[in-house]
């Protein structure tokens, strides 16, 4: 059985969230999921993508498209200062890596092959987002 742990233990925290290994590891170990394995890759529904830790929301539908690289990409975060950049040099490659602004959750990485206007890929784990489809008005 998998075990449970916290992804936030800060002071104050209000009750913190538990997560399965894997959102566990890749939010806050930093690992990545398996290509083609993740849960949204393949989501095409209309609505808004939360950090699976603290629930900031961080990417539209809108900006969501198929980059084939087996993650879910993004060319946009929902607005500025929804995620934060920093140079990740792990695994031997120099890297950009994305994180949550408001819980500094892992969620992936920023590369500059992405499609117009913004030119950026924000390739995100699955693991660390959860999905809210937008409600039909
Ligand atoms: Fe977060």
């Amino acid at each position: 059985m998998a075990s449970k742990k916290k992804l936030h233990a800060g002071p104050g925290a209000s009750p913190p969230p538990v997560a399965d290994d894997l959102e566990y590891r890749v939010t806050r170990e930093k690992a990545t999921e398996t290509p083609f394995s993740g849960k949204l890759l393949y989501n095409k529904a209309a609505g808004t993508y939360a950090c699976v830790a603290c629930g900031n929301p961080l990417f539209s539908s809108q900006t969501k498209y198929d980059s084939g690289s087996g993650w879910p990409s993004f060319w946009l975060p929902l607005a500025e200062g929804k995620v934060k950049t920093s140079a990740d040099s792990g695994h031997n490659m120099l890297r950009i890596e994305v994180s949550c602004a408001d819980c500094g959750a892992h969620l992936g990485h920023v590369f500059d092959d992405g499609p117009r206007p913004s030119g950026k890929r924000f390739c995100i784990n699955s693991a660390a987002l959860n999905f809210a489809p937008r409600e039909e008005s």
